[in-house]
């Protein structure tokens, strides 16, 4: 399958593009706490405006649940796109997201090429994750062509991803891959379509659900699976290792164990930690120690990987030819517990392979130890990138693909 391109566009001048982004950054208290995805979304925007078109950007942020929430209007984010993009950004906070002055204005586009309207957060409408088809006719009247290059929501069956691109090509309209949509697949197929080998995944963060069936298809593709994080000790107890407080859900000990299982069948290494850092608390101060990952102590939690487990993840991290990142090896946020996040990304990142993270807190890590040079391709999309991976087919994906 071929994803069409900005490439496939014909003359823009004059003409209205849709454009669906990634503007979900994380919020404090109103204000921006890190940019990256204002950022990311310039390329394409500026390159559309450049070819004269005039545009109608849209996102969605957090979970308002269908209905306003005031906490979730777009304005700091209309504030930070402009300061980006050196340009006036017009926004309206409206009571919903499609009203007739809204539609009106997107209208008057047309006449005026550069212009930028930013509409209001797409979650505010019950239609957006809905996928709600009569939604998706009104925001396909306000432009003449669909771009999507919002990779962090093509997982999602919404409006705006879905419904939306279909009835732009059930009209005869063009619906394409912005920029950063087109380098994430890119990136992200060169893991899928084979890869070179060895092919190692190092997997972490909290828990190990979230991640199952990552691992289950993981395991189908990779020659060895690396498990750090809390994660790794449902797999440790789930072989009678005593894992003290640590975080484990012993509700996924029969999928784990599937998975071990598959793993043996496939002559695929699965390489838990050897040693833990163990602590009786999730805090800076608490008293630390390292000690066997069977052996976590009464009462202590672990909370990182120790160094021997970061000596041995490093030696099968140095041979591999391709490395997927995804979820910390501890609790990184905690100085106490980041050696082995620190280790296993500063081993990636100087290893000879082609080396992809994602995950916002593993991306976090990453920008945190000033690695992001040593990776090959840093994902914008954490659950998108993982259910890429597992070679799924992506509802606001495969809307923008044709035969070759
Ligand atoms: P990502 O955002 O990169 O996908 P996750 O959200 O899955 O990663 O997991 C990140 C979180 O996991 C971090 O907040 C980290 O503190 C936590 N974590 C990692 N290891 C442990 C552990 N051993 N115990 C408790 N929490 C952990
Ligand atoms: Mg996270």
């Amino acid at each position: 399958m071929r994803l069409r391109t900005l490439d496939d566009l014909d003359d823009l001048a004059g003409r209205r593009v849709f454009v669906r982004v990634d503007l979900n950054v994380p919020l404090k208290d109103g204000v921006i706490a890190d940019d990256t995805r204002v950022r990311a979304t310039v390329p394409t925007l500026a390159e559309l405006l450049e070819r004269g078109a005039s545009l109608v950007v849209a996102s969605h942020l957090g979970r308002p649940k269908g209905q306003v929430d005031e906490a979730a209007r777009m304005r700091p984010v209309a504030e930070a796109l402009a300061e980006v993009l050196g340009r006036v950004v017009e926004y309206v906070p409206t009571d919903g997201v499609l009203n007739a002055e809204v539609e009106q204005s997107c209208e008057a586009l047309a006449f005026e090429p550069g212009r930028l309207v930013l509409l209001e957060n797409l979650r505010f409408d019950p239609g957006e994750e809905g996928d709600d088809r009569e939604f998706a006719l009104r925001l396909a009247s306000l432009a003449d062509v669909y771009v999507d290059d919002a990779f962090g929501a093509v997982h999602r069956a919404h409006a705006s991803v879905s419904a939306m691109p279909r009835v732009m090509l059930e009209q005869g309209r063009s619906a394409v891959a912005g920029r950063l949509l087109e380098r994430e697949v890119a990136a992200l197929s060169r893991l899928l379509d084979e890869p070179d080998r060895p092919y190692v995944a190092v997997l972490g963060g909290a828990k190990v659900s979230d991640k199952l069936a990552t691992i289950g298809s993981l395991v189908e593709r990779v020659d060895a699976l690396l498990i750090g994080g809390a994660m790794a000790f449902t797999f440790i107890a789930a072989d009678g290792g005593q894992v003290g407080a640590s975080l484990v859900e012993p509700d996924r000990f029969e999928g784990v164990r599937a998975a071990r299982a598959r793993a043996d069948e496939l002559g695929v290494m699965i390489q838990l930690p050897e040693d833990v850092v163990a602590a009786p608390e999730i805090a800076a101060e608490a008293p630390h120690h390292t000690v066997p990952s069977g052996e976590v102590p009464r009462g202590e939690k672990g909370l990182d990987i120790g160094p021997r487990a970061v000596e041995e993840f490093t030696r099968t991290i140095a041979a591999a030819r391709t490395i997927l990142w995804n979820g910390p090896m501890g609790v990184f946020e905690l100085e106490p517990f980041s050696a082995g996040t620190r280790g296993v990304a500063t081993a990636i990142a100087g290893a000879p392979a082609f080396t992809v993270a994602g995950g916002g807190d593993s991306l976090a890590a990453v920008t945190k130890y000033g690695l992001g040079d040593g990776f090959d391709h840093l994902s914008t999309g954490g659950g998108a990138s993982l259910e890429f991976l597992e070679g799924r087919s992506l509802p606001g994906i495969a809307v923008l693909e044709e035969a070759e």
